[in-house]
């Protein structure tokens, strides 16, 4: 007889279900019991245990999961880097960012005066014989600290495409490449944002990716990417923070009864769910649908609109969360209290959630209800 779990559990085949508990079982075993203690080091892991994770990953075959296999990578379908990503989602302080792989990129987008507005960067590529003169000062240049090269994003300076977006792959090495300074945020993570000057850096021509006039294409096909990662995040720490808070409303007696009992916790925690289960469903079904090869345009609006509903569903639910553990969800020993912190960027970065709504409304005006909703 099949069980109730089987029945109830979303539709997997054998292969997804089998990637999902490996990542599972990566986070539960190697990840989370190592949370508090990188907490309280500024986000860090000994050198040893750093290197461990990611041996593992690439032994677990979840390193670089969206890069071909040809190229060394996972070449996962979308769904399963949505089932990695989730699992992946259900641990703080960045731990599972050890999924990447061996050489790390950070992306140099924004600038003091474009922030959701990219088409206001000032940074400039000037054509010079053989290469390109990069200058410009880019913020919040996130995993500047460890990566190996940058994704440099600016405007061509003249001739024929002047004014037009273009994307440099820029090692962190050369010569122009300098560091400003590494404003502290509000999560604790060993991944520096960092503000950085580009002083007349020269690279090769061959490191324009793609075209002069691809850059801004690039950065959406990159935003619709991890839009839809960050909503499995969030989906995956809203699971760990029901998980958590529900075991400790059901041992917590105050009053002589377990607080569960209470209908105003329980109710807290039964919104909670049910707004998961809808951020899932959104997320697992996009994600299905680009394996399907959904049009490009759909895609750009229901990514935004997956990414919107889980970061602020996984807001609602930190917030619950923290309010449910009490004073114990105060402390940065506390799951809550690191996610109620970490998840608040997942409305900013990457979009802000006033700029996926503006995006989700502009299709919605071009396109209607069906399209998107149907
Ligand atoms: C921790 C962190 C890491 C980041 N990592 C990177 C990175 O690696 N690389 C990178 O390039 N960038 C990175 N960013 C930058 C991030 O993408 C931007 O912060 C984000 O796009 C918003 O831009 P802004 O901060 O300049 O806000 P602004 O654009 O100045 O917006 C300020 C406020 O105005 C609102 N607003 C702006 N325009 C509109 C509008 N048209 N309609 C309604 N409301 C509007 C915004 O929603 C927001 O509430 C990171 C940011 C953070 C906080």
């Amino acid at each position: 007889m099949t069980s109730v779990a089987t029945v109830t559990a979303y539709p997997m085949s054998d292969e997804e279900r089998e990637v999902q508990e490996r990542a599972r079982r990566f986070v539960d075993e190697e990840l989370i019991p190592h949370e508090a203690e990188a907490e309280m080091n500024g986000g860090r892991l000994s050198e040893e245990l750093r290197r461990r994770h990611h041996h593992m990953a690439i032994e677990l075959g979840l390193y670089a999961m969206n890069m071909p296999k040809e190229l060394g990578g996972g070449g996962m379908p979308t769904f399963q880097q949505v089932l990695v990503s989730e699992q992946i989602g259900r641990v703080t302080n960045a731990l599972g960012w050890s999924i990447r792989g061996e050489r790390h990129e950070c992306y140099a987008i924004t600038e003091e005066g474009a922030g959701s507005d990219v088409d206001a960067i000032a940074s400039i590529a000037r054509r010079d014989g053989d290469d390109y003169v990069l200058s410009g000062t880019k913020m919040h240049v996130t995993s500047y600290n460890t990566a190996d090269y940058l994704f440099f994003q600016a405007k061509i300076a003249d001739g024929p495409n002047a004014g037009a977006h273009a994307m440099f792959f820029v090692d962190k090495d050369t010569p122009g490449v300098r560091l400003v300074r590494e404003p502290a945020y509000m999560h604790t993570y060993a991944d520096s944002h960092a503000v950085v000057a580009f002083d007349d850096v020269r690279v090769p021509a061959a490191n324009l990716i793609g075209a002069e006039g691809d850059g801004l294409g690039f950065t959406y096909e990159w935003f619709r990417y991890e839009r839809l990662m960050i909503a499995a995040r969030c989906c995956g720490a809203a699971e760990r923070l029901l998980d958590e808070a529900t075991s400790f409303a059901k041992e917590r007696v105050q009053f002589g009864r377990p607080i569960i009992d209470n209908q105003s916790i329980a109710h807290m925690l039964a919104d909670s769910l049910t707004e998961l289960w809808a951020a899932r469903l959104m997320t697992y079904e996009l994600s299905r649908n680009i394996d399907r090869g959904l049009e490009v345009k759909i895609q750009h609006a229901q990514c935004s609109m997956v990414k919107l509903y889980a970061s602020e569903m996984a807001g609602r639910v930190a917030d619950r969360a923290v309010q449910i553990f009490g004073g114990r969800g105060y402390m940065r020993e506390n799951v809550a209290e690191r996610f109620y912190r970490e998840l608040r960027v997942d409305r900013i970065w990457e979009g802000t959630s006033e700029i996926q709504r503006n995006i989700v409304a502009d299709q919605l005006a071009k396109r209607g209800v069906r399209a998107l909703a149907g």
